[in-house]
């Protein structure tokens, strides 16, 4: 039996060109995901039109309303209605004009879109102009256009997002997190323009407000009155300029970090992005410093030429390209660690190149708003209180010059393959480091606990591994008493016990006496390991036996250790920087800690400006 061929019907293929609220409604998918994308937009055309103020006003997580009010410099009848045709912008011209664009904005693909899909009412003026126009779009379709008062500046209000588009709307978060979102999206443009002002309100409620910054108050200013007062003493400034870019803005000094990376704000040429090579350079400016979970704080902005960055390749422009990705992340990297290094308390990084030269010099009419009394100012407590508010790890100080060899892993390389190297070592500093010169030209810097503690970890791991670890009978047991709950676990937990090298005796009630203990920890606090041990049991039980001697090992490495502040003699010295060679990963302690830094002859000779 023969199978007819499909049936195609000559109309089902035809190609058209689709009307404008179709092609709308497809842009309208990419540009607006959800409400703070439309505040997004709306804020970045305020900005584009030189206001000095604009205050956002949301309702329901902008599902239901969302109003953006600016000063700027308004729009004529004719440029208003143009502004929701498709691809219409008055920021560029040609295609040559994306290489130097230097407003937000440039695709001209936000009103229409937003108009598109929901409710708009535009309201805007020129300066000086006796009458203003008021627009109304409904579903992409021109619904009204009237005199309006001539207000200075502009205002838009979106009701009902999504309102023809049910599956965009079932998607949309709680309002809880609608809300939050937006506030974020306010957030980001009021750090980058600290000369405008920006009031958010929520459901009526002002959440904040901030003062259009004077000549003083810059970016810093601008953070504290975001994140609450405080922040002056957990940043510091970074600058550097390299390849022909610069960084500027702030970053989490040691020990005050976020547990994500949310506090990471990165701007390129003012516009914000999501750039993951430059979150990347950030935290691996602070290598090892920050404690495995937390991320460094950070409020920085690039500055490129156009030819060096393509900001075209994100329909919301959250994302960059960079012509040369590795340039970027070394000068970063460079920018930080020269700041870790200088460790200025108090300085005042210049506020960011991009602080608003349109909104400082846009035009000098008063603000005059279109909404009632403005609202208290409001500190966020968010960032009131740094999640881990550690002593600096490591002690600021000598930190070589050129980005790369500034890399604990470059650093230590020479100790992981390739030639044999000599080693001489020089001698102990401050009790705590050891000078190590080694012959290919490099001045090592090891800190003798974190490097005595990474020796011991691969030791008792390797020991663990092939059965158990050495063990010691003691001449006098020690004694150790446990809490309640503890000594149960002690008294079930023999196995694990001994294979990490102890042997511990019931010695009545919670008591137990230790009559071995694992070689290393000889002349150490051992009940103190002890309790250490059961600990590790109880937080790692889930994990199965291997699991719990991770975490006792990390115990027993860090106590077994020599500690800061205790004198070495140099063969001691030579047998750490021996064992440290023969060490699987000899960069960082168990808690990733750097073991050593590292400072070239070159870096040297350029320092004392011999070269
Ligand atoms: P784009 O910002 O990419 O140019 P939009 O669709 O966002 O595209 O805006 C279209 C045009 O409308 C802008 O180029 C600008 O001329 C004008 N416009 C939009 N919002 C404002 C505003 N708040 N004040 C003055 N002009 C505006
Ligand atoms: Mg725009």
């Amino acid at each position: 039996m023969e199978i007819a061929p499909p049936v195609v019907s000559q109309t089902s293929c035809a190609v058209r060109i689709l009307p404008d609220t179709v092609a709308n409604q497809i842009a309208a998918g990419e540009v607006v995901e959800r409400p703070s994308s439309v505040v997004k937009e709306l804020v970045e055309n305020s900005l584009d039109a030189g206001a000095r103020r604009v205050y956002v006003s949301i309702r329901h997580g902008g599902k239901s309303f969302i109003e953006v009010v600016d000063d700027g410099w308004g729009m004529g009848r004719d440029d208003a209605m143009m502004a929701f045709e498709r691809h219409a912008t008055s920021k560029i011209r040609d295609a040559a004009d994306l290489q130097c664009v230097t407003t937000l904005g440039f695709r001209g693909e936000a009103l229409p879109s937003i108009a598109s899909v929901s409710r708009v009412t535009l309201s805007t003026a020129r300066g000086g102009a006796s009458a203003g126009s008021e627009i109304v779009i409904e579903g992409g379709v021109l619904k009204e256009v009237r005199d309006s008062a001539p207000i200075k500046g502009t205002r838009i209000q979106v009701r009902d997002l999504f309102l023809n588009v049910p599956a965009r709307r079932k998607f949309l978060r709680s309002e809880q997190t609608e809300s939050t979102s937006v506030e974020e999206v306010v957030i980001r443009q009021a750090l980058a323009r600290p000369g405008a002002g920006f009031t958010f309100i929520r459901d009526g409620r002002p959440v904040f407000e901030t003062e259009p910054g004077g000549a003083g108050e810059g970016l810093l200013g601008r953070i504290a009155s975001l994140f609450g007062d405080g922040m002056e003493e957990r940043l510091m400034p970074v600058r550097r300029e390299a390849f022909g870019m610069r960084v500027s803005g702030f970053v989490s000094r040691p020990g005050y970090y976020k547990s994500s990376g949310e506090a990471q704000y990165v701007y390129i040429n003012g516009r914000f992005v999501r750039d993951r090579l430059v979150n990347l350079a950030v935290n691996e400016g602070f290598h090892s410093l920050a404690p495995k979970g937390l991320r460094p704080m950070a409020f920085l902005f690039l500055d490129m030429p156009g030819g060096m960055v393509d900001v075209n390749v994100h329909p919301a422009k959250l994302e960059a390209r960079f012509v040369d990705g590795r340039a970027v992340v070394s000068l970063v990297k460079g920018a930080i660690l020269e700041a870790l290094m200088a460790g200025n308390r108090g300085g005042e990084a210049p506020a960011p190149a991009a602080a608003a030269p349109s909104a400082a010099n846009g035009p000098a009419h008063g603000w005059a708003p279109h909404f009632n009394s403005p609202p208290p100012m409001v500190h966020r407590p968010a960032f009131a209180e740094p999640v881990a508010a550690m002593e600096a790890p490591v002690e600021r100080g000598l930190t070589p010059q050129t980005p790369d060899s500034r890399d604990v892993a470059a650093a230590l390389k020479m100790f992981t393959g390739g030639a044999p190297r000599e080693f001489s070592v020089v001698g102990q500093v401050f009790k705590t480091f050891i000078l190590v010169e080694e012959a290919g030209g490099q001045l090592l810097l090891l800190d003798q606990h974190t490097a005595h503690e990474r020796i011991l970890h691969e030791r008792l791991t390797r020991k663990y591994r092939e059965g158990r670890i050495e063990s010691q009978d003691l001449l006098f047991p020690a004694e150790v008493r446990f809490s309640r709950s503890d000594a149960r676990i002690a008294a079930e937990s023999r196995e694990i016990f001994d294979r990490l090298g102890f042997v511990l005796e019931e010695f009545g009630g919670d008591t137990f006496a230790i009559r071995s203990a694992p070689s290393i920890l000889m002349g150490k606090d051992l009940s103190a390991v002890a309790v250490g041990v059961v600990s590790s049991i109880a937080v790692g039980r889930e994990g199965g036996l291997d699991r719990v001697a991770e975490e006792a090992i990390n115990i027993m490495a860090c106590r077994g250790a020599v500690k800061a502040g205790q004198r070495l003699d140099p063969r001691e010295m030579e047998a750490l920087v021996a064992q440290l060679k023969d060490c699987a990963l000899p960069y960082t302690c168990p808690h990733g800690r750097p073991v050593a830094l590292s400072i070239t002859q070159e870096d040297l000779l350029k320092l004392f400006l011999r070269k």
